[in-house]
């Protein structure tokens, strides 16, 4: 059995038969991949109890850089860090991704999930991903468009019968600056340059966040709930200070931390896990949490958002269990 709490962000102590890192395709067909679990970084996942089988670590992080008339094209191994690569295209002065600037893990996670920060979701700039089916054995490529990215949601993550292991993502991404300042901190004239947008936004994010190396954590652990308007409407009328989003279509988007802080749980602690007293979303290993604490902490979240607002908040980890992924129901 193998250790596998420095492959989650969490820091979890759970085991899995044993780890292999797949640095190159050759790798990825002779591994052994039956009801094996795919990890980049493990960092937006909650691995509630030992994994009954083989764990494939992405560590392919070949990168190549090319141009397509007004677009730059970057291919890179999934096995890359997001946050290494928008690093190269800042200093390489291509823009784009740079407000997904230090969100932990890989550039093989980030369309499973379609990260996204401060008003930019990398889905936005996938051509296509290249991947390797574990069941049948074969390479294939899916082009951006038929990802079926939503709001941090995909095809592959809402195909977990599908075990495709991502080997490289391309990206497309048009000549010149087009920044996206629309979010609080970042409304600022003076942010003129990629650079300028990253440095802002990594100190945004240390100011609110946990640093990853100290304080484990899986990052945002609920998506923010959309509600229809009239609901909108009713919330605002009970809570004049809520912060709503309108997204069109008669939808408006919640800020999930903030109605967990409304609910009285910013900052709370249960066993070993707690949530982060600056941004109540993030829920965190304290010092050799126990999954179950982690769990019972996140179901009393939810149970204490629900009571108050009436609103069901669904996790943004996916959760695995010992023989895969698992919903939020069933544990
Ligand atoms: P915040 O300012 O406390 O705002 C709370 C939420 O309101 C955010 O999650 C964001 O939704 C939404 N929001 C804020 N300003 C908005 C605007 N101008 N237009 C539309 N929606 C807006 O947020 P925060 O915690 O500091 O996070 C800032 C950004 O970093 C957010 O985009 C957040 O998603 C991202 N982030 C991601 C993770 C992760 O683990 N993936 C962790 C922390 C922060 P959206 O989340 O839809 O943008």
């Amino acid at each position: 059995m193998e250790d596998l709490s420095t492959l989650n962000s969490f820091g979890l102590h759970v085991n899995a038969k044993s780890v292999y890192r797949i640095r190159s395709l050759a790798d990825l067909r002779s591994a052994p991949s039956d009801h094996a679990l795919i990890l980049g970084r493990g960092s937006d996942i909650l691995l509630t109890d030992d994994y009954d089988g083989n764990v494939l670590v992405n560590c392919i992080t070949d990168t190549r850089f090319s141009e397509d008339g007004d677009f730059n094209v970057v291919r890179c191994g999934g096995g890359r860090e997001l946050d290494s690569l928008i690093g190269e295209l800042v200093s390489r002065g291509i823009s784009g991704l740079e407000n997904l600037s230090a969100i932990p893990g890989t550039v093989g996670a980030a369309p499973v999930q379609n990260v996204g920060a401060y008003g930019v979701e990398i889905g936005s700039a996938i051509a296509s991903v290249d991947y390797f089916d574990l069941d049948r054995r074969e390479f294939g490529t899916i082009k951006g468009e038929d990802c079926g990215f939503g709001y941090r949601t995909s095809w592959f993550k809402e195909h977990p019968e599908r075990r495709l292991f991502i080997t490289e993502v391309e990206f497309r991404l048009k000549k010149g600056f087009h920044p996206v300042l629309s979010y609080k901190g970042l409304v600022d004239t003076a942010l003129d340059t990629p650079y300028k947008i990253r440095e802002r936004v990594i100190k945004l994010r240390r100011e609110k966040l946990p640093d990853p190396s100290v304080v484990g954590s899986a990052g945002s652990f609920f998506k923010n709930p959309v509600v229809g308007e009239d609901q909108a409407a009713l919330l605002q009328r009970s809570y004049p200070d809520i912060p709503l989003y309108p997204l069109g279509g008669g939808r408006v988007k919640l800020a999930a931390g903030w109605l967990i802080d409304r609910a009285g749980c910013r900052g709370i602690t249960h066993g070993n896990a707690g949530t982060w007293d600056k941004q109540a979303l993030v829920i965190v290993n304290r010092g050799n949490a126990k999954p179950h604490e982690i769990v019972a902490l996140a179901k009393y979240v939810s149970i204490e958002v629900f009571r108050r607002f009436g609103i069901k908040l669904e996790p943004e980890v996916r959760i695995y269990g010992r023989r895969g992924e698992i919903t939020w129901d069933q544990i």
